[in-house]
């Protein structure tokens, strides 16, 4: 199942789509899931954590944790792992690719229909693709100074 972004949403939408998904909606996964669905951007667990904890100040990290694994495992959201240091959580699970800003540590949505591979290997006996999942590492050209504005990329899906 994919789930578009709608923003912004109330809280019974957002305990509506907790249910859709199969997960109970406690008040704390209303207020993540809130804030992970209102906003279009790639959220770190420490983030989300600071963003819900300035509005509800009484979730815990491991509750902010064990609410995303939870997401995850019923495909309410996507992880992108740019490395194991930088792991973002997506609202939007349809297929898309990302840039990833190395200056600025943004990360920003590339349409799947913007990008095109060529030459996909054979894969191993008794596999099937399940998904590719594309990030292209970005840094300002050399002498360009300061990070690529957020205008100069392409839209969101
Ligand atoms: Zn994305």
């Amino acid at each position: 199942m994919t789930t578009q972004i709608r923003a912004p949403m109330q809280r019974g939408e957002i305990a509506e789509l907790l249910r859709d998904h199969g997960i109970a909606p406690t008040h704390q996964r209303i207020e993540i899931a809130g804030v992970l669905f209102s906003r279009c951007e790639h959220l770190s667990a420490d983030r989300l954590l600071t963003i819900v904890n300035s509005r509800y100040s009484e979730v815990s990290k491991a509750t902010v944790y064990n609410s995303l694994r939870l997401f995850l495992e019923k495909k309410l959201i996507r992880e992108v792992i740019v490395d194991p240091s930088r792991v973002f959580y997506d609202a939007n699970t349809a297929p898309h690719h990302h840039f990833y800003n190395m200056s600025s540590g943004e990360l920003t949505d590339i349409c799947d229909a913007n990008l095109q591979l060529a030459g996909m290997p054979t894969l191993p006996d008794g596999m099937v693709a399940d998904s590719i999942d594309v990030i292209v590492r970005i840094r300002p050209r050399d002498g360009a100074g300061g990070p690529v504005a957020p205008a100069s990329l392409p839209a969101s899906c």
